[in-house]
Protein backbone atom coordinates (compact mmCIF):
# COMPACT_ATOMS: atom_id res chain seq x y z
CA UNK A 1 0.00 0.00 0.00
CA UNK A 2 1.28 3.60 -1.03
CA UNK A 3 0.57 6.72 0.75
CA UNK A 4 2.09 8.59 -2.01
CA UNK A 5 -1.37 7.56 -3.68
CA UNK A 6 -3.77 8.77 -1.64
CA UNK A 7 -5.06 12.72 -2.64
CA UNK A 8 -6.78 14.45 -0.74
CA UNK A 9 -8.19 17.90 -2.67
CA UNK A 10 -10.49 20.12 -0.67
CA UNK A 11 -12.17 23.48 -0.83
CA UNK A 12 -15.05 25.79 -0.59
CA UNK A 13 -18.41 24.46 -1.57
CA UNK A 14 -18.56 26.15 -5.16
CA UNK A 15 -15.27 26.02 -6.18
CA UNK A 16 -15.23 23.99 -8.78
CA UNK A 17 -14.10 20.74 -6.88
CA UNK A 18 -16.40 18.29 -8.03
CA UNK A 19 -15.63 19.26 -11.72
CA UNK A 20 -12.27 19.29 -11.66
CA UNK A 21 -12.35 15.79 -9.47
CA UNK A 22 -14.57 14.41 -12.45
CA UNK A 23 -11.83 15.42 -15.46
CA UNK A 24 -9.08 14.08 -13.24
CA UNK A 25 -10.59 11.13 -12.76
CA UNK A 26 -11.07 11.03 -16.41
CA UNK A 27 -7.58 11.92 -17.19
CA UNK A 28 -6.00 9.68 -15.05
CA UNK A 29 -7.83 6.47 -13.94
CA UNK A 30 -7.84 7.65 -10.35
CA UNK A 31 -10.25 5.90 -8.45
CA UNK A 32 -13.06 8.31 -6.41
CA UNK A 33 -13.56 7.63 -2.66
CA UNK A 34 -17.12 7.48 -2.61
CA UNK A 35 -18.51 9.46 0.58
CA UNK A 36 -21.08 8.95 3.37
CA UNK A 37 -23.90 11.16 3.65
CA UNK A 38 -26.82 12.21 5.77
CA UNK A 39 -27.55 14.41 2.65
CA UNK A 40 -31.05 14.44 0.64
CA UNK A 41 -29.50 13.56 -2.90
CA UNK A 42 -29.69 16.08 -5.69
CA UNK A 43 -31.58 15.36 -8.89
CA UNK A 44 -28.55 14.14 -10.59
CA UNK A 45 -27.00 12.31 -7.71
CA UNK A 46 -26.45 8.49 -7.73
CA UNK A 47 -26.57 6.39 -4.38
CA UNK A 48 -23.38 4.61 -4.14
CA UNK A 49 -21.53 6.65 -6.93
CA UNK A 50 -21.72 10.65 -5.84
CA UNK A 51 -22.45 9.38 -2.39
CA UNK A 52 -23.95 6.80 -0.37
CA UNK A 53 -26.68 8.60 0.94
CA UNK A 54 -27.65 6.97 4.54
CA UNK A 55 -29.65 7.73 7.45
CA UNK A 56 -28.08 9.61 11.02
CA UNK A 57 -28.78 6.50 12.63
CA UNK A 58 -26.50 4.33 10.15
CA UNK A 59 -23.89 7.28 10.11
CA UNK A 60 -23.77 7.21 14.02
CA UNK A 61 -23.05 3.90 13.81
CA UNK A 62 -20.35 4.17 11.17
CA UNK A 63 -18.81 6.58 13.65
CA UNK A 64 -18.89 4.65 16.88
CA UNK A 65 -17.39 1.46 14.39
CA UNK A 66 -14.65 3.19 13.22
CA UNK A 67 -15.45 2.88 9.76
CA UNK A 68 -14.59 6.46 8.83
CA UNK A 69 -11.28 7.26 7.97
CA UNK A 70 -12.47 11.00 8.75
CA UNK A 71 -15.51 12.13 8.73
CA UNK A 72 -17.42 16.03 9.67
CA UNK A 73 -20.45 17.86 10.20
CA UNK A 74 -21.34 20.67 7.99
CA UNK A 75 -24.22 22.80 7.40
CA UNK A 76 -26.41 19.62 9.75
CA UNK A 77 -25.39 17.07 7.70
CA UNK A 78 -22.67 15.00 8.50
CA UNK A 79 -20.11 13.84 5.79
CA UNK A 80 -17.65 11.00 5.88
CA UNK A 81 -15.23 8.86 4.06
CA UNK A 82 -15.22 4.93 4.87
CA UNK A 83 -12.08 3.52 5.35
CA UNK A 84 -12.35 0.08 4.27
CA UNK A 85 -12.46 0.54 0.16
CA UNK A 86 -9.84 3.56 0.11
CA UNK A 87 -7.22 0.90 2.09
CA UNK A 88 -8.41 -1.69 -0.46
CA UNK A 89 -8.22 0.46 -3.52
CA UNK A 90 -4.58 1.62 -2.11
CA UNK A 91 -3.21 -2.13 -1.41
CA UNK A 92 -4.64 -2.70 -5.43
CA UNK A 93 -2.16 0.63 -6.11
CA UNK A 94 -4.17 2.44 -7.11
CA UNK A 95 -4.72 6.50 -6.84
CA UNK A 96 -7.34 7.28 -4.69
CA UNK A 97 -9.14 10.79 -4.73
CA UNK A 98 -11.42 12.22 -1.75
CA UNK A 99 -12.94 14.91 -2.80
CA UNK A 100 -13.89 16.52 0.91
CA UNK A 101 -14.07 19.96 3.71
CA UNK A 102 -10.76 21.19 5.48
CA UNK A 103 -12.31 19.51 8.36
CA UNK A 104 -12.14 15.99 7.12
CA UNK A 105 -8.27 17.01 5.91
CA UNK A 106 -6.70 17.62 8.67
CA UNK A 107 -8.06 15.15 10.16
CA UNK A 108 -6.75 12.66 7.12
CA UNK A 109 -3.43 14.70 7.52
CA UNK A 110 -3.03 13.84 11.71
CA UNK A 111 -3.29 10.10 10.01
CA UNK A 112 -1.62 10.13 6.97
CA UNK A 113 0.31 13.32 6.85
CA UNK A 114 2.43 12.60 4.06
CA UNK A 115 -0.79 11.84 1.81
CA UNK A 116 -0.92 14.44 -0.68
CA UNK A 117 -3.37 17.49 0.02
CA UNK A 118 -4.22 20.17 -2.61
CA UNK A 119 -6.53 23.28 -1.92
CA UNK A 120 -8.66 24.54 -4.56
CA UNK A 121 -9.71 28.39 -3.74
CA UNK A 122 -11.94 30.21 -6.02
CA UNK A 123 -10.51 33.37 -7.98
CA UNK A 124 -12.19 35.73 -5.69
CA UNK A 125 -15.32 36.05 -3.23
CA UNK A 126 -17.68 37.53 -5.91
CA UNK A 127 -17.24 35.22 -8.10
CA UNK A 128 -17.71 32.51 -5.57
CA UNK A 129 -20.91 34.29 -4.33
CA UNK A 130 -21.73 33.96 -8.22
CA UNK A 131 -20.80 30.28 -8.73
CA UNK A 132 -22.72 29.17 -5.68
CA UNK A 133 -26.05 31.41 -7.00
CA UNK A 134 -25.82 29.97 -10.56
CA UNK A 135 -25.90 26.34 -9.52
CA UNK A 136 -29.16 26.95 -8.35
CA UNK A 137 -29.66 24.18 -6.54
CA UNK A 138 -29.71 25.91 -2.68
CA UNK A 139 -31.69 28.09 -1.68
CA UNK A 140 -30.67 31.83 -0.48
CA UNK A 141 -30.26 31.24 2.97
CA UNK A 142 -28.00 28.44 2.18
CA UNK A 143 -25.83 30.14 0.03
CA UNK A 144 -25.53 32.79 2.56
CA UNK A 145 -24.11 29.90 4.59
CA UNK A 146 -21.92 28.00 2.04
CA UNK A 147 -20.73 31.41 1.01
CA UNK A 148 -19.92 32.52 5.09
CA UNK A 149 -18.29 28.80 5.35
CA UNK A 150 -16.04 29.01 2.38
CA UNK A 151 -14.51 32.22 3.20
CA UNK A 152 -13.51 31.36 6.68
CA UNK A 153 -12.60 28.05 4.99
CA UNK A 154 -10.06 29.54 3.45
CA UNK A 155 -8.61 31.02 5.77
CA UNK A 156 -8.10 28.52 7.87
CA UNK A 157 -6.90 26.22 4.82
CA UNK A 158 -4.33 29.14 4.29
CA UNK A 159 -2.79 29.38 7.59
CA UNK A 160 -3.01 25.61 8.35
CA UNK A 161 0.43 24.40 6.70
CA UNK A 162 -1.24 20.97 5.38
CA UNK A 163 -1.87 21.48 1.45
CA UNK A 164 0.86 21.02 -0.55
CA UNK A 165 -0.51 22.37 -3.10
CA UNK A 166 -2.44 25.46 -3.73
CA UNK A 167 -5.17 25.99 -6.76
CA UNK A 168 -6.67 29.14 -7.98
CA UNK A 169 -9.54 28.08 -10.03
CA UNK A 170 -10.29 31.00 -11.87
CA UNK A 171 -9.63 29.22 -15.18
CA UNK A 172 -11.27 25.76 -14.58
CA UNK A 173 -9.13 24.04 -18.03
CA UNK A 174 -5.92 25.22 -16.14
CA UNK A 175 -7.30 24.34 -12.73
CA UNK A 176 -7.70 20.92 -13.76
CA UNK A 177 -4.44 20.36 -15.72
CA UNK A 178 -2.81 21.20 -12.76
CA UNK A 179 -4.17 19.07 -10.74
CA UNK A 180 -4.03 16.45 -13.13
CA UNK A 181 -0.18 16.81 -13.39
CA UNK A 182 -0.04 16.63 -9.69
CA UNK A 183 -2.16 13.67 -9.62
CA UNK A 184 0.28 11.82 -12.42
CA UNK A 185 3.11 12.53 -10.82
CA UNK A 186 2.15 10.57 -7.60
CA UNK A 187 0.29 8.24 -9.21
CA UNK A 188 4.11 6.87 -11.11
CA UNK A 189 6.04 7.44 -7.35
P1 LIG B 1 -22.04 18.93 -1.01
O1 LIG B 1 -23.23 18.90 -0.07
O2 LIG B 1 -21.98 20.22 -1.79
O3 LIG B 1 -21.95 17.70 -1.88
O4 LIG B 1 -20.74 18.90 -0.09
C1 LIG B 1 -20.57 19.81 0.95
C2 LIG B 1 -19.15 19.75 1.45
O5 LIG B 1 -18.89 18.47 2.03
C3 LIG B 1 -18.10 19.93 0.34
O6 LIG B 1 -17.10 20.82 0.80
C4 LIG B 1 -17.54 18.53 0.16
O7 LIG B 1 -16.20 18.52 -0.27
C5 LIG B 1 -17.63 18.01 1.59
N1 LIG B 1 -17.56 16.56 1.68
C6 LIG B 1 -18.03 15.64 0.80
N2 LIG B 1 -17.76 14.40 1.22
C7 LIG B 1 -17.07 14.52 2.38
C8 LIG B 1 -16.48 13.59 3.30
O8 LIG B 1 -16.52 12.37 3.14
N3 LIG B 1 -15.87 14.11 4.38
C9 LIG B 1 -15.79 15.44 4.62
N4 LIG B 1 -15.12 15.84 5.70
N5 LIG B 1 -16.31 16.35 3.78
C10 LIG B 1 -16.96 15.90 2.67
Amino acid sequence: MSIDHLIVIAGPSGVGKSTVVREVLRRTGAVFSVSATTRKPRPDEIDGQNYLFVDRPTFEKMIAEEQLLEWAEIFGDYYGTPEKPVAEALSADKTVILEIDIEGSRQVHQKSPEATFIFIAPPDEDELKRRLTDRGTESQRDIERRFARATEEMCVATGSGIYNHMIVNDDLDRATRQVVGIVKEQTQK
